[in-house]
């Protein structure tokens, strides 16, 4: 099988195999709505709805098809008929139930035989037929990027991209343009023109062209991002690593493919005070203060269609997001929160086993991840909590392992206090308040349960004003002895907030029962014996 497409050839994202057969004499045999249809049925049968014993049987009504193409009934028909003795094999099945009882068999491109379920692997892939492939996304899901929303030159300039991958083996490629065009079947240089910009204002492709000659690369749609670009990065830094609640436990894909107004929002965040004048263009596009030179007049041209933007004064160019994450100075994590701010939703970073229902990730000083805690599905039979360490080798999670540190390192250059709780989830809860004391950042850590203290973690502290929120119980207590012991040692100042006379027993608890982000602040300032925007932080003696 030296003809299938290279494993990463789509990253991380499901892939639908298509066979290379419907590419041949450099054109591509099928019609659009008999392409859609192929799709259609193939994606069902990959999805594992179909018998295993004997031949293969995709039961998928015409309203289905109809449904998963965007189709309407007559173009179904058709597609299927055309596909009819070649790729698929069509059966009324005697009726049961339902009303439109038909299944399809799927063919031998080359002998025409009905391929036989038995067997694991890929169906294409264990009867030996050359494959190429497409993200089943584009099939299964319903974004502006998908088969059921995109019109029929688009699709085939699309499928005829996906192929020419496969036969380079690259991700990104060099085409002439009339190669591609004449295997999508486009006759007009036009419409093929408006299809090519169609995708790539749809996030599917990114497109430069250099004469008659195409440099084109397949890109991740839920991202707009070159898949070849994300190979080597840190999940960390690549927006495909982010995911929204599917409101069942779970999650799922989130999409950084976004509508004008939220990226006009976006945009508007990121200028910086004073340097925030925005000419509007004639073509709908906007102008805006460059941050790549010494720009006083904007000069940087935003085109909101193909979301990227162009430098008039210093010839910077590249993607909308580039230039947010630039423009802002925001880290990917940050560019996350404010995509999630303005479509609503909350966008967490991925949790590799999809099992977990929580991370949290352990990194240096500097940001990098070290280790992480999982937080599984409760035992089932105690209903205990599960956790699960991994740590972090050469860019992969491996289970177990992972230095002994404290949480929230990452904070720790920006903040001259330091909030010491038990766990990481009540140090996130307090990161998430953003707090500042007289100006001055406040950020929380742990170093993890109320038995995990370590001497040597207080080096960290070196410098820090310290405030210990141990949980209102003894363990809690015993925890806040172990840390103020080593605070002692080096000379750090400390002061300590109990919970135990607010009825709570953490500062998650505390939240949660009605109080604000100032009367924690509020809490904290009591005990540091300052008042809040007034007293000087040198002020604060240990105990
Ligand atoms: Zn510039």
């Amino acid at each position: 099988m030296s003809e299938v497409s290279r494993k990463n050839m789509w990253g991380d994202l499901p892939k639908l195999a298509m066979p290379v057969a419907i590419g041949q004499e450099k054109r591509l045999e099928l019609k659009p709505a008999a392409l859609a249809v192929l799709m259609a049925v193939l994606q069902e049968q990959q999805k594992g709805n179909h018998r295993e014993d004997g031949p293969v049987l995709v039961r998928m009504s015409h309203l289905e098809i109809m449904a998963t193409t965007g189709l309407t009934t007559n173009p179904v028909a058709k597609g299927v008929k055309e596909l009819q003795g070649r790729y698929l094999n069509r059966i009324k099945e005697p009726s049961g139930k339902g009303f439109d009882n038909q299944a399809f068999q799927i063919l031998h491109p080359e002998n025409g035989s009905a391929l036989d379920g038995t067997g694991t692997g890929s169906l294409l892939f264990r009867h030996d037929i050359r494959y190429f492939q497409v993200p089943s996304e584009f099939v299964t899901k319903d974004e502006p990027w998908c088969l059921r929303r995109i019109g029929s030159s688009e699709l085939m300039v699309y499928v005829a991209a996906c192929f020419m991958a496969n036969q380079t083996r690259e991700n990104l490629f060099d085409v002439q343009a009339r190669d591609l065009r004449e295997l999508a079947g486009v006759k007009s240089t036009e419409t093929f023109a408006k299809a090519l910009e169609a995708l790539v204002n749809l996030g599917l492709l990114s497109v430069e062209q250099h004469g008659r000659s195409l440099s084109i690369a397949l890109c991740d749609p839920w991202t707009r991002t070159p898949i070849h670009e994300q190979l080597d990065e840190d999940p960390a830094d690549d927006l495909s690593s982010f995911r929204e609640p599917d409101g069942r436990g779970r999650t799922k894909a989130t999409s950084f493919n976004l509508a004008r107004p939220v990226l006009e929002q976006l945009l508007k965040q990121s200028l910086r005070p004073g340097m925030d004048e925005i000419v509007m263009q004639g073509n709908g596009g906007w102008k805006v203060v460059c941050p790549y030179h010494a720009d006083r007049n904007p000069s940087c041209s935003v085109d909101f269609d193909k979301q990227r933007f162009n430098c008039f004064g210093c010839e910077a160019k590249g993607t909308l997001k580039t230039l947010v994450l630039k423009l802002g100075d925001y880290d990917t994590v940050e560019y996350a929160k404010r995509v999630g701010g303005l479509t609503g939703k909350t966008i967490v970073p991925r949790v590799a086993d999809s099992r977990a229902t929580g991370e949290h990730v352990y990194m240096d000083r500097k940001g990098y991840p070290k280790k992480r805690i999982l937080r599984m599905p409760n035992d089932l039979k105690t209903g205990d909590k599960v956790f699960k360490q991994q740590s972090r080798m050469s860019k992969r999670w491996v289970d177990g392992g992972g230095p002994k540190m404290l949480y929230g390192l990452e904070r720790f250059d920006f903040a001259s206090y330091v909030v010491c709780v038990e766990g990481e989830k009540d140090a996130d809860t307090v990161n998430h308040l953003e707090l500042s004391i007289n100006g001055q950042m406040a950020c929380a850590t742990t170093s993890g349960g109320a038995q995990s203290w370590e001497d040597h973690f207080a080096a960290e502290l070196q410098g820090k004003t310290v405030v210990l929120m141990p949980d209102a119980d003894e363990a809690g207590a015993n925890y806040r002895d172990e840390i103020a012991a080593s605070l002692d040692t080096r000379s750090i100042p400390y002061k300590v907030v109990d919970f135990a006379p607010h009825g709570v027993k953490d500062v998650t608890e505390y939240l949660e029962s009605g109080r604000s982000k100032d009367d924690l602040l509020g809490l904290i300032t009591a005990a540091l014996g300052i008042e809040a925007e007034t007293a000087e932080p040198e002020a604060v003696q240990a105990i």
